[in-house]
């Protein structure tokens, strides 16, 4: 059988494809060799959400006096936390296999290879022992946890992986977290909210390196003072099962803890690309245009496998830029990489977009969030903060970064004002609803 588009992988970029190419009314083919929805659903952002909101509930039980509400013998039942999560990644797996149902997108449960046809022009997939033709293929078999080579830590049955950590029945009593990225801090939030001891392990100089600082500081301060143990410009010299061995300026250091989270970045995957031998890589992942095609005539790449920003959203752009091209809809889309919103699940959450103050020499507009009457009323105790950034010359809008409680909600608005390019005095113009924590992003001016 012969199929317009070939894609490899069910993740957000695969599964926004195939949506986009089958309503276009295009035959497509895609290949999952697990559940649809790829890391984000099935071991990534959902399953993690779910879980860091069930502990949000009782964390904010446990402090509910500071609003004047009293809750005695709080407790948690974290198997029936992980059975809402399982049931909520099932509920989303469902809305997807529902969105391809269609008499245009064929889905096939398997490993899929391609390789170059005897047809002039044409893909093949391999699947299943089925060989499948494709004028077109989307590469986006996404990424996997690495694993640093790091002594003892292979075959340890104290180191988990996030997807081991999720999967996990039981909650230990002390977790220490390599690598004080994204991951690690939303895990620390996650078990620092349950009343677990966590000792995060970050090389450099500070967690969250690619973020704004003062963001970053305001919660490593609160963090800290709520007895998060945090040792930046610490590297692991070696694992012994729970005992971790690290290298700092002072000298070793010894951490023991029940469970050893290592969450120091992903690699994108790229088993079964093999045949592709043309296809040209920049550090492990595949190199790709403005309009995500590769080197390979009508072969394009999409998601986390191109190494440009390994987020969920970013995916599902990128694929609908690929798609987009591949029909060749005018006006052709690139994707605006520098208006790409970023939120951090911690407690309060960091959300942000665009430049960051070393980037460029910018005006910088601050405010504490406690500008927003709704902020104060709902974050007792917090002060959180929001940056704005502006282009000296052109007065536009460059950047926005947050902290504090739910930025996360209403990033989208800055991305807006980042992405069309808004001026200060076009942005001043737009009405945010009272009273919203959103209105920050006015009040920021
Ligand atoms: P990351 O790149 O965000 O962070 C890894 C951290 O580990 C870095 O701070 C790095 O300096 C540190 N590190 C590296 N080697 C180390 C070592 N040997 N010892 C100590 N520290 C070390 O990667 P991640 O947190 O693993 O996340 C992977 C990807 O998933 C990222 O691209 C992230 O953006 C994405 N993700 C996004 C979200 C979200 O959008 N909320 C949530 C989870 C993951």
């Amino acid at each position: 059988m012969r199929y317009f588009l070939g894609i490899i992988g069910g993740g957000p970029a695969g599964y926004t494809a195939a949506e986009k190419a089958s309503k276009a009314g295009q035959s497509v083919v895609l290949f999952e060799q697990n559940a649809l929805g790829g890391t984000c659903l099935n071991v990534g952002c959902i399953p993690t959400k779910t879980l860091l909101y069930s502990a949000k509930q009782y964390y904010n039980a446990t402090h509910a006096d500071k609003y004047g509400v009293a809750a005695e013998q709080v407790s948690f039942d974290y198997v029936k936390m992980q059975q809402r999560k399982t049931k909520v990644v099932r509920k989303l797996v469902a809305g997807i296999k529902a969105k391809l149902n269609n008499e245009f997108c064929t889905v096939v449960n398997g490993f899929a290879t391609v390789t170059p046809s005897s047809s002039e022009g044409v893909w093949q997939c391999l699947c299943n022992d089925e060989a499948y033709e494709c004028e077109n293929i989307l590469i986006c078999t996404g990424s996997t946890n690495f694993v640093p080579p790091i002594p003892g830590i292979q075959d340890n049955p104290c180191v988990w992986d996030s997807t081991a950590a999720l999967d996990a029945k039981e909650l230990p009593a002390s977790v220490a977290i390599v690598g004080g990225g994204v991951i690690g801090m939303e895990f620390a939030t996650l078990y620092h909210e349950l009343g677990i001891s966590v000792t995060v392990i970050e090389a450099m100089p500070t967690i969250l390196p690619n973020l704004d600082q003062e963001v970053v500081t305001i919660l490593r301060d609160k963090y800290e003072k709520a007895g998060i143990r945090i040792l930046t410009n610490t590297k692991v010299s070696r694992l012994d099962n729970g005992v971790v061995t690290c290298d700092t300026a002072e000298g070793t250091l010894t951490i023991e803890a029940d469970k050893v989270l290592v969450s120091v970045g992903r690699r994108a995957n790229i088993k079964g690309l093999e045949a592709l031998t043309e296809l040209e890589y920049n550090r492990g992942a595949i190199v790709v245009d403005d309009f995500m095609r590769t080197n390979l005539p009508n072969v394009y790449a999409a998601g986390d496998v191109t190494g440009k920003i390994m987020l969920a959203h970013v995916a599902a752009r990128q694929a609908e830029v690929a798609v987009c091209r591949m029909l060749k809809q005018i006006p052709l889309q690139r994707i605006a990489y520098n208006a790409i919103p970023s939120v951090v699940y911690t407690n309060p959450e960091i959300a942000s977009v665009g430049i960051t103050e070393n980037e460029m020499d910018c005006e910088v507009h601050r405010l504490p969030m406690t500008f927003s009457g709704r902020f104060v009323a709902e974050n007792e105790g917090e002060t959180g903060l929001c940056k704005m950034l502006i282009d000296k010359k052109t007065h536009s809008v460059m950047g926005v970064h947050m902290i504090g409680n739910p930025c996360s909600e209403f990033i989208a608005a800055a991305s807006f004002a980042v992405r069309m390019g808004y001026t200060v005095a076009e942005f001043q113009q737009v009405v945010f609803p009272h009273p919203t924590v959103s209105e920050i992003l006015k009040e920021v001016l």
